[in-house]
C-alpha cells in the first residue's frame, strides 16, 4: 500500500474547537501546510458564511466536508418541519463554502420513545425530504454511521451496511462517511467498504483509546489506540476512494487542552507514521 500523501490530510475543526475560531483554524491549517478543512456549523455562524468562504478560498483549502445536518427523528410534525428547514439551511451553507459533502448524523430516539425501528424509518423519510433540495444545490449528503453506543441519543444508523441500505433506497446524491472511530469494530467492515465503492464521500480518522473515559469526548490521536487505521485506509482505497483523510478528535482532557498549532503538528506526524 502506498504511504499516506501529505497533501490529502484534512482537519476537522472539532479537533481544535476549544482553542481556535474558524478563522484561526483556516489560517493555522494554511501555516501548517494542511490542505483540507471541515468546519462545523456553530463556528461557521460565528465567523460568517461569506467571510469564511473568502478565507478558505484565499488560503487555497479544500473543504472536505461540513458538519453537520440530520437529527431527523422528532416528537411531532412541527418539530420535523423545523428540522427540515434547518437542514436546508445547512445545505445552503455547505454550498456557499464549496463543501465536498454535508455530513449527516441520523439522530436518536425522540424523548420518551422506545421505537428504534420507527426512528430509523424517520431517518429515511427525513433524508428523502431533504434530498431534492440538496441535489438542486449540488451538495452531496454523506450519511455517517455512528458507533452503536450513540444509538439512543445521536444516531440510530450504526453500521455501514445500514447506511448503504439507505443510499440504495434513496438513489443519487447521497453517500457515506467512513469514520474509523465508529466502524472499526464491525466484523463486516471490509465487505461493506467494498460495497460502498464510489459512495464513500469522506474518511475520518482518530483512534479508540483503552480505556475510553468519556463516550463522546475522549477520542485518541492516531496511533494511541487499537484501531488498525492503515488497514482501513487500505480498504477505502481498494474501494476506489482517493479523497482526503480527515482528522476528527474530540478530546476534552487532552488534545483540547494543548496549543492548537502543536496538535496540528502531531496530527501531521501521526498521519504519516501511523495511517
Ligand atoms: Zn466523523
Amino acid at each position: 500500500m502506498a504511504p499516506p500523501r501529505p497533501e490529502l490530510l484534512s482537519l476537522n475543526t472539532a479537533t481544535v474547537r476549544e482553542q481556535w475560531s474558524l478563522e484561526q483554524a483556516i489560517e493555522g491549517c494554511a501555516r501548517a501546510g494542511i490542505r483540507g478543512i471541515t468546519p462545523w456549523r456553530d463556528k461557521l455562524a460565528e465567523c460568517g458564511v461569506e467571510k469564511a468562504a473568502r478565507l478558505i478560498r484565499s488560503h487555497g483549502l479544500a473543504v472536505t466536508g461540513y458538519c453537520r445536518a440530520g437529527l431527523f427523528p422528532a416528537a411531532d410534525a412541527a418539530e420535523r418541519g423545523k428540522r427540515l428547514d434547518d437542514n436546508r439551511r445547512a445545505v445552503d451553507e455547505a454550498a456557499a463554502i464549496g463543501a465536498n459533502c454535508l455530513i449527516i448524523v441520523a439522530g436518536g430516539l425522540p424523548p420518551g420513545s422506545k421505537d428504534i425501528d420507527g426512528a430509523r424509518a424517520e431517518v429515511l423519510d427525513g433524508l428523502a425530504a431533504l434530498l431534492p433540495y440538496a441535489r438542486q444545490a449540488k451538495v452531496a449528503l454523506a450519511i455517517e454511521p455512528l458507533h452503536p453506543m450513540y444509538a439512543a441519543d445521536r444516531a440510530c444508523i450504526n453500521t455501514l451496511a445500514h447506511a448503504l441500505d439507505l443510499c440504495d433506497a434513496l438513489g443519487d446524491g447521497v453517500g457515506v462517511a467512513v469514520d474509523v472511530y465508529h466502524l472499526w469494530w464491525d466484523p463486516w467492515l471490509g465487505r461493506d467498504i467494498a460495497r460502498a465503492g464510489a459512495r464513500i464521500l469522506a474518511f475520518h480518522i482518530c483512534d479508540w483509546l483503552v480505556p475510553t473515559t468519556d463516550l463522546l469526548l475522549d477520542r485518541g490521536m492516531m496511533g494511541d489506540g487499537v484501531i488498525d487505521i492503515r488497514g482501513i485506509r487500505g480498504m477505502v482505497e481498494d474501494a476506489g476512494y482517493r479523497g482526503f483523510a480527515e482528522v476528527e478528535i474530540f478530546s476534552k482532557e487532552n488534545w483540547w487542552k494543548r496549543p492548537a498549532a502543536e496538535v496540528l503538528t502531531i496530527c501531521q506526524e501521526r498521519y504519516l507514521s501511523r495511517c
